[in-house]
């Protein structure tokens, strides 16, 4: 088992863009564990089976190949094969998500995935139940948080210089019925694990929140 860094935190709390950047300076393998859970949904959304068809999610996760790299410094997300980096980040999967990942057979085939990832390698893997769950005896764990206010305002930022139309109240909403529906699911609800240490990022840079969290990594590395 290499070093485990979890980082939990609500959706828009730039848990992705934090991962990264620390990937890069401390040279650990990140892992987008949300982008699990969105390639199930998508595969699913494509295939026209509902959240309460089980049977037709069984199917899908007895065949379902997800790949993680890395291709000339970018993240890829492959599902079976095709690359859908772009497409489990477009609007309808945001909106299906939690539903599927509220399924205990979904957990029950990624969570296993995600332990083997750190097998063989050093990574920092960005989630919801990364420090409560996936492990709970991670070398450093952090719950990187945000105002949901905030949380709207990076969203509808992100959109719009995606060319993605939308509204700041849009956004607001979303974000809010998602971390509602993941924080009181009776799966693996979305909590803090009582050990994590608290990042509020509500009200600081990318750089502050990178550098807080390096000197937590950097203290446990000694
Ligand atoms: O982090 P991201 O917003 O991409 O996650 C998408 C969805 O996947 C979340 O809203 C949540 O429902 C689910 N998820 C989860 N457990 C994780 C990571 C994501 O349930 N470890």
């Amino acid at each position: 088992m290499g070093f485990v860094v979890a980082i939990d935190g609500p959706a828009g709390s730039g848990k992705g863009t934090i991962t990264k950047l620390i990937a890069e300076k401390r040279n650990l393998v990140s892992i987008d564990t949300g982008a699990m859970y969105r390639c199930v949904a998508l595969d699913c959304l494509n295939k026209g089976i509902k959240p309460n068809d089980i049977e037709g999610i069984k199917a899908i996760l007895e065949n379902i190949n997800i790949e993680l790299t890395k291709e000339n410094g970018e993240q890829k997300v492959f599902l079976n094969g095709e690359d859908v980096s772009r497409e489990i980040r477009e609007p309808r999967v945001n909106e299906a998500v939690s539903p599927f990942s509220a399924i205990k057979e979904v957990r029950d085939i990624i969570t296993p995935m995600q332990r083997k990832m750190a097998e063989k390698q050093d990574i920092i893997m960005e989630g919801r139940d990364i420090g409560t769950v996936v492990f709970p005896n991670a070398d450093v764990k952090i719950f990187l948080d945000v105002s949901l206010e905030e949380s709207a305002r990076r969203r509808y930022k992100q959109n719009l210089e995606n060319g993605i139309e939308t509204t700041y109240e849009n956004e607001l909403e979303k974000l809010k019925q998602r971390n509602k529906y993941d924080s009181e699911r009776d799966i693996v609800p979305f909590v803090k694990a009582e050990d994590a240490i608290l990042v509020d990022s509500t009200n600081m840079s990318i750089d502050e929140v990178v550098e807080t969290i390096l000197k937590i990594i950097d203290e446990k590395l000694k």
